[in-house]
Formats: structure tokens, C-alpha cells, sequence
């Protein structure tokens, strides 16, 4: 844990009692401050309880004794509306803010030389983040890997100086840290997403910007429109930039199969499986320019990319059979992501699609069509999706996972000899059949782990 001791002696309100709110809770009690803790859910309130966290009912309280408000950085800060809890503190003149910028603070206090690498962007967080954190690990650093990946921040251990702080942060968490300012910052791209909690795609791109325009250093992917302003907009702003593209000139680039650094060719992610796709060569490469900023030579960056374990969920390979690769990348939950997944192969794609869809489907997928044998359509989403794929791809309705695995299997086998894929990237949305993606995954996973035995059985 990371005891936050910047507000020792205060009285802090904390709404939100999930993870981040608890630990947020106990980091600022082992600094000293007096927390009064809230959630609507009984749940979480009686969790919170058995953890030691004192509960308040924010609603009655008097805010004029608190000397901040720490949101949940699922809770709405300002759209649709601010929650009634960022009203009843702006009202009394109390400040909002999230874990990040707790401990933001708290290093800037106690510890300003510990490394801070923030990772933002729409698409690849996870997997930036994850990746600058196992290079880090395999050339002896010392690091602590959360945020919005795995655990959160203020979990982490202590900040020392030799310790590498690498942090996953959501646009929602940037909101809620107006003074972050990491050591070493990468944006990977700005596309439309969580519209309903920014309010537009300015609001959207401002929050992601702020976290680099904080950085001392920073990598910054210009390929698309919105990442492209902000990185003019901080050319000669004193920060050391490295630029990052997939299809222009930059610092860094990624084309074929290989990373370059200002033109000279220094890493060949061919092969490897679990970096498979463009959009993990964008990420490697953004991972590349980060840990250049941070100090790393190629010598300790570039032979850890093919140790990478890849994350599960993501482009996953599950299993193979003879001619066939079975992937599992049910964190693609809308079309962008299936897309990354779809370009990753020119042809032979059985791909599970659906789900609860998003808007506009899979229209967008159409130029990917004439990759796909065959689509496999599940859940709520299957009639529309029917409709995208018309006379154009074959597919099948199969309603479960189960039956789609069984029917995409059979005839991926079938297909040989070049080499066919069988993937879970339904572009959509798990809540009408699965609690969450992550189930729906390990779902499929069963699912394949038990067909390829029942065919391996003699
Ligand atoms: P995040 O943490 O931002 O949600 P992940 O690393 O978990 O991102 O990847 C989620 C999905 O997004 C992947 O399965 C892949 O389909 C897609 N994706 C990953 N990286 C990129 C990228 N750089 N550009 C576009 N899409 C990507």
C-alpha cells in the first residue's frame, strides 16, 4: 500500500466503494487523514465495513469539514450530470479528485525521483502497459504495474526512488487528476468512446491530452486526426517528445513486421504470437519510445519483446490443431477492436460474432469481409448482423458459444492446408449471455480446450 499522507489530519469524503475506493480509504487512514466513506450499494458499504473504512452518509453530512472528495472513477464527474455528490462539493468549495492523482501527489511530496510511466489512449492501454512493465521486469528493474489494470494504484508498494511506478490510466481517472505529472507519458490513439461521460469528442481528446501535456517526456502515436494536434500543439513546448506512427514518418516507426528508431531498424516482432497484428506493432512500438524515454538502450528493450506473455482475452491463442489457431480476443466488445483482430489475417477467419452491439453493428467491418470463411453469429445481435453480412459472407446462426465452437471447429479443420483461424472477437458487448468479457473468454476457452480433446481422443 502507498499511505497517502498529503491530507493527514484532514477529513476526506470518499464516494465509491469498489476496489479503488477502498484502497483509497486505507492508503489515506495510513497517512494520517480522517475518511468518511460512502456508496449507495449495501454491498459495498458493508464491505467497506468489514475492512475498517468508516461509513458516513455523504448525503447528510456537512461538506464544509471536508477537505476533499475522492470519486470512484466510475461515478460521473461531469456528464450526463455530476453525480449528487461533485455538486454537494463544488457547492461548499471542496475539491475532486481520483486515486490517481493521490498518489500523483504523494510522489511529488515524498518521492518525485520514483519513475512514473502513465499509459492512456482509446484502444491498447492494457497491453502498452502490461508490455513497458514486463520489459522493465526482465531487465531488473524494480516495478509496480496498476491503475486500470490489475490492481489499483494505491495498492501498489511504496514509492522509492528506484522503483518504476507503470500506470494504466482511463480518460475517467485523468478527469479526476488535474495536477498528474508523470515522468514518462504514452497517448496511443483518441477515437469516439465513452461519449456519455465526456460530453464530446473536444472534452473527450482535452482529458487524454492533459496527461501528457503534464509529462516531462512523452510518447505520442500520430495516427489519427486528434493525437496529430496534440502532438503539434506540444512540439517546442519544452517536453521531450517521441513521435510514433504505423503509416507516416515519425521517431518511431512500425511497418512490416519491424520497429524503427529514426530510420535504422531495431526490433522484428515476427513470430511473435503473442504481439501479433498492427495494432500490437502500434503498441510495441509505443512501448519502444516510452522505455527509450525512461532511459532504457535497445540492449535492455528490444530481447524482451519475444518473452512478452500477452494478456488474456486479447488476441489470445488458446490452442492449435493441425492448420488451425484458435484466439481468443473477447475484449474486442466493438467493431474497432474486431477490426485490429480481422486485419490480422487475409483470408481463412471463422470468426464468432455478437453479442449486445453497439451502434452501428459491424457496417464498418465490411471491408474486412472478403477475409472471413465463414461467420458464426451468437446472442441478441445474430439477426442484425445478418443483415451486414447479407449475400456477402457465409454465416451461420448458432444462437450459444457452444454450438458456434463446434460449428466453427468443424469447419476450420475441414479447410486446410493453409493455415485457418478460429476467433472469438464478437464486436459487441457480453451482458446478454455473460456477466462480463472475461467470462464469456474463459467460456470459449472450455469450450475449444474440450472439442480438440474429444477429437485428439483416439
Ligand atoms: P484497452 O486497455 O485500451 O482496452 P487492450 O490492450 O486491452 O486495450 O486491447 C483491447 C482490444 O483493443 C484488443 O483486443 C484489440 O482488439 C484492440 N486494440 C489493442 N491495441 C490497439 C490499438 N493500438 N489500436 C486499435 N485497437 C487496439
Amino acid at each position: 500500500m502507498i499511505p497517502i499522507t498529503s491530507f493527514a489530519g484532514l477529513d476526506v469524503a470518499i464516494f465509491g466503494l469498489g476496489a479503488s475506493g477502498n484502497a483509497t480509504a486505507l492508503a489515506l487512514m495510513a497517512g494520517g487523514a480522517r475518511v468518511a466513506a460512502w456508496d449507495d450499494s449495501d454491498i459495498g458499504r458493508s464491505a467497506a465495513e468489514k475492512a475498517g473504512i468508516p461509513l458516513a452518509d455523504l448525503m447528510t453530512e456537512n461538506w464544509a469539514r471536508f477537505a476533499a472528495l475522492v470519486l470512484a472513477p466510475g461515478v460521473p464527474f461531469t456528464h450526463p450530470e455530476p453525480h449528487w455528490t461533485v455538486t454537494k462539493a463544488q457547492g461548499a468549495q471542496v475539491e475532486v479528485i481520483g486515486d490517481v492523482e493521490l498518489f500523483g501527489r504523494e510522489r511529488a511530496a515524498v518521492c518525485p525521483e520514483a519513475p512514473f510511466i502513465a499509459i492512456t489512449g482509446t484502444n491498447g492501454k492494457s497491453t502498452t502497459t502490461a508490455l513497458i512493465a514486463h520489459i522493465l521486469r526482465e531487465s531488473g528493474r524494480d516495478v509496480q504495474l496498476g491503475g486500470n489494470i490489475g490492481f489499483p494504484v494505491l495498492t501498489l508498494d511504496p514509492l522509492t526512488p528506484e522503483r518504476y511506478f507503470v500506470v494504466e490510466c482511463s480518460s475517467f481517472q485523468i478527469d479526476l487528476a488535474p495536477t498528474i505529472k508523470p515522468s514518462v507519458a504514452a497517448l496511443l490513439n483518441i477515437t469516439p468512446d465513452h461519449l456519455d461521460r465526456h460530453g464530446t469528442m473536444e472534452n473527450y481528446a482535452r482529458v487524454k491530452e492533459h496527461l501528457v501535456a503534464g509529462a516531462d517526456k512523452f510518447a505520442i502515436v500520430v495516427d489519427d486526426d486528434w493525437t496529430r494536434a496534440i502532438a503539434k500543439r506540444h512540439a517546442g513546448s519544452g517536453a521531450e517528445i517521441l513521435t510514433v506512427s504505423t503509416r507516416d514518418t515519425a521517431d518511431v516507426t512500425f511497418s512490416g513486421s519491424r520497429i524503427f528508431f529514426r530510420k535504422e531498424p531495431v526490433a522484428d516482432l515476427a513470430g511473435i504470437d503473442s504481439l501479433r497484428g498492427r495494432h500490437n506493432g502500434e503498441n510495441a512500438a509505443a512501448a519502444y519510445a516510452a522505455l527509450r524515454l525512461s532511459g532504457l538502450s535497445d540492449g535492455e528493450i528490444v530481447p524482451h519483446f519475444a518473452t512478452y506473455p500477452g494478456l488474456v482475452h486479447r488476441m489470445e491463442q488458446v490452442a492449435r490443431l493441425q492448420h488451425v489457431i484458435f484466439i481468443n480476443d473477447s475484449k474486442a466488445t466493438n467493431a474497432e477492436s474486431t477490426e485490429t483482430a480481422l486485419a490480422t489475417w487475409p483470408r481463412g477467419i471463422h470468426v464468432i460474432l455478437g453479442g449486445k452491439a453497439k451502434e452501428g453493428g459491424i457496417e464498418s467491418l465490411r471491408p474486412y469481409f472478403p477475409r472471413i470463411a465463414k461467420a458464426y453469429l451468437i446472442g441478441a445481435a445474430s439477426d442484425d448482423f445478418a443483415k451486414s453480412l447479407g449475400d456477402d459472407v457465409p454465416f451461420e446462426a448458432c444462437g450459444t458459444m457452444d454450438v458456434a465452437v463446434a460449428r466453427a471447429t468443424e469447419a476450420a479443420l475441414g479447410s486446410g492446408p493453409a493455415e485457418a483461424v478460429v476467433l472469438l472477437s464478437p464486436a459487441c458487448a457480453s451482458f446478454d449471455q455473460y456477466k462480463n468479457f472475461e467470462e464469456r473468454g474463459e467460456h470459449f476457452r472450455r469450450l475449444v480446450t474440450a472439442e480438440l480433446a474429444r477429437r485428439r481422443a483416439p
